[in-house]
């Protein structure tokens, strides 16, 4: 990674540029960096911006210049998926969101003139600038720090999502969340502003126990040092309702579904590397569990956000917590927090 000055396109009609406040740093971040995932190269990547509203295209509607604006994945807007509200199962998004330009091949970004591949989810964030289609940029409620608030747009919803709109957890209901990064203690709050009686986090890293309990955990186990299986069936009788995971590790997916009871759903929201194939218990299939995965907490951006910048403004989603700021020109040093866990979300400040 390095910073350079590039040329940013001016607006086309239904393109908007934001001023960056902030960008969080996601996973998928480090996964194109070290290419597990493909992208064009040269880019300029981070999906996780928020900023502010600096022009508009001529038939932008949706936003105003100076409106505080927190921005997401793309998607075409006109699939049955987009518009059932779950643009996520957009079968476009892949497409739209890893090529690199606009739809027609142009770029939005040069420098000297040589073309540079912007649009990396729709955003390419780590940067003082973005432009990107009025459709993916959802308004902002006053009070949330702007800087911060990027994390709003892809590993948080991911988590809260998954409990929101998959598991629909009921007060009252039991969860356990293996895997306490961003996106797990997502999971966590969603859980607690669920209801859920027994919130049960997991992680090999102690270090985040403290952290999920102010989420709303009212357990945590060492996946280290206990069985989390059978200490999970020693909290909860049975099993608890549902189970998250989102630590990516593969055997954390087999030990989610059995914690299960056996008419308990596990949803699967950590990605582990491309080509990985899970082993799962055939028995406890067969009682009856279900389990399924869940992208970018199928859920509608423009929904889901102002319901986490609600959440923040309750006190049940505190961002502050988890993120540590970082200058964009101390873009390595980062991306080496985020890949070593030593800083559950790092957030760049250009
Ligand atoms: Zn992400
Ligand atoms: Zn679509």
């Amino acid at each position: 990674m390095t910073v350079e000055t590039l040329d940013l396109d001016d607006p086309r009609p239904t393109e908007i540029v934001v001023e960056i406040a902030g960008s969080g740093i996601c996973h998928t971040d480090l996964s194109v960096r070290d290419g597990a995932w493909p992208y064009p190269l040269p880019a300029v990547l981070g999906h996780e911006g928020a900023g502010t509203v600096m022009a508009i295209g001529s038939a932008v509607d949706a936003v105003s210049v100076g409106d505080r604006v927190v921005l997401s994945f793309g998607f075409c807007g006109s699939c049955p998926g987009c518009l059932s509200g779950n643009p996520a199962s957009c079968p476009d998004a892949p497409m739209i969101n890893l090529r690199g330009t606009r739809a027609d091949g142009s770029v939005t970004l040069s420098h000297d003139g040589a073309p540079v591949h912007g649009l990396f989810n729709s955003q390419s964030s780590f940067a003082t600038h973005l432009l990107t289609e009025q459709r993916f940029a959802t308004r902002l409620p006053d009070g949330i720090p702007l800087e911060l608030a990027g994390t709003l747009g892809c590993g948080i919803p991911t988590g809260a999502g998954a409990v929101l709109n998959v598991l629909a957890s009921r007060p009252g209901s039991t969860v356990a969340i293996i895997g306490l990064g961003a996106v797990g203690l997502a999971a966590v709050a969603a859980a607690r502003f669920s209801g859920c009686s027994r919130i049960i986090g997991v992680d090999l890293n102690p270090g985040r126990f403290e952290l999920a309990r102010a989420f709303g955990a009212t357990d945590v186990i060492d996946a280290g040092r206990d069985d989390t299986v059978a200490t999970i069936h020693q909290l909860v009788a049975g099993g608890v309702d549902g189970a998250i995971e989102a630590s990516g590790a593969k055997p954390a997916l087999n030990n989610a579904f059995l914690s299960t009871k056996p008419t308990g759903t596990t949803v699967l929201v950590g990605a582990a590397p491309i080509g990985t194939h899970y082993e799962i218990d055939s028995v406890a299939l067969l009682s009856g569990r279900t389990l399924r995965g869940c992208t970018m907490g199928s859920a509608n951006p423009r929904v889901l956000i102002p319901q986490l910048a609600r959440m923040w403004q309750q006190g049940l989603l505190p961002i502050e917590k988890m993120s540590t700021t970082f200058k964009l020109s101390a873009i390595e040093q980062a991306l080496a927090a985020a890949a070593d866990g030593s800083v559950v979300k790092p957030v760049l400040i250009p």
